[in-house]
């Protein structure tokens, strides 16, 4: 966990988008140029040396914190996007929400088995974002090294969703 004061940057809107949600609005941390600089190092400093190849990020707020944390590592950088948009052959993974389900997808030939990823986005409630990102990793065949998120909603118990599906990966918060 870094000291930089992340918090301030950060505004919480009650009520949005439904009653009873405490909406974490991280455009003013990205806004301020202090806060996109130490955001990005964090993360990358955490996980430079481990050999990460391809930081995925998921539609579309992971896209932001993923694709300059990639181009600190020197990795690529892989989108995760809603169905409908990616234009060729695709991987795709169904997960639950609060009503319904979603899906994500990554392009096939987007990761290979030898890949080394880092999955980011900028906060981690349920954890169900991040599973299912992982699960269309593992489609993939590439090894995931760990999580990276900004904000971690620690009343959700995230962390517990994804030990249980993905034991022994780092989830790093800042
Ligand atoms: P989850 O799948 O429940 O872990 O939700 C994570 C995804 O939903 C991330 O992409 C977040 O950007 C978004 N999200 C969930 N809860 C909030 C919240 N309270 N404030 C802002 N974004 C949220």
């Amino acid at each position: 966990m870094s000291d930089f004061d992340y918090e301030s940057r950060i505004v919480s809107i009650p009520d949005y988008p439904e009653k009873g949600v405490i909406f974490k609005d991280i455009t003013p941390l990205f806004a301020d140029s202090d806060g996109l600089v130490h955001l990005v190092d964090d993360i990358a400093d955490h996980f430079l040396g481990r050999g990460i190849t391809k930081v995925v990020g998921a539609e579309a707020r992971g896209f932001l914190v993923g694709a300059p944390v990639a181009y600190k590592l020197g990795a690529g950088f892989v989108p995760a996007r809603k169905p409908g948009k990616l234009p060729r052959e695709v991987y795709s993974q169904s997960y639950s929400l609060e009503y319904g389900t979603d899906e994500l997808q990554i392009h096939k030939d987007a990761l290979k088995p030898d890949d080394v990823v880092l999955i980011v986005d900028d906060l981690v409630a349920t954890g169900g974002t991040a599973a299912a990102t992982a699960k269309l990793v593992e489609q993939s065949g590439a090894r995931i090294e760990g999580f990276s998120f900004i904000l971690e909603l620690t009343f959700l118990n995230p962390r517990e969703v994804i030990a249980k599906e993905f034991p022994d990966r780092e989830v790093y918060t800042l």
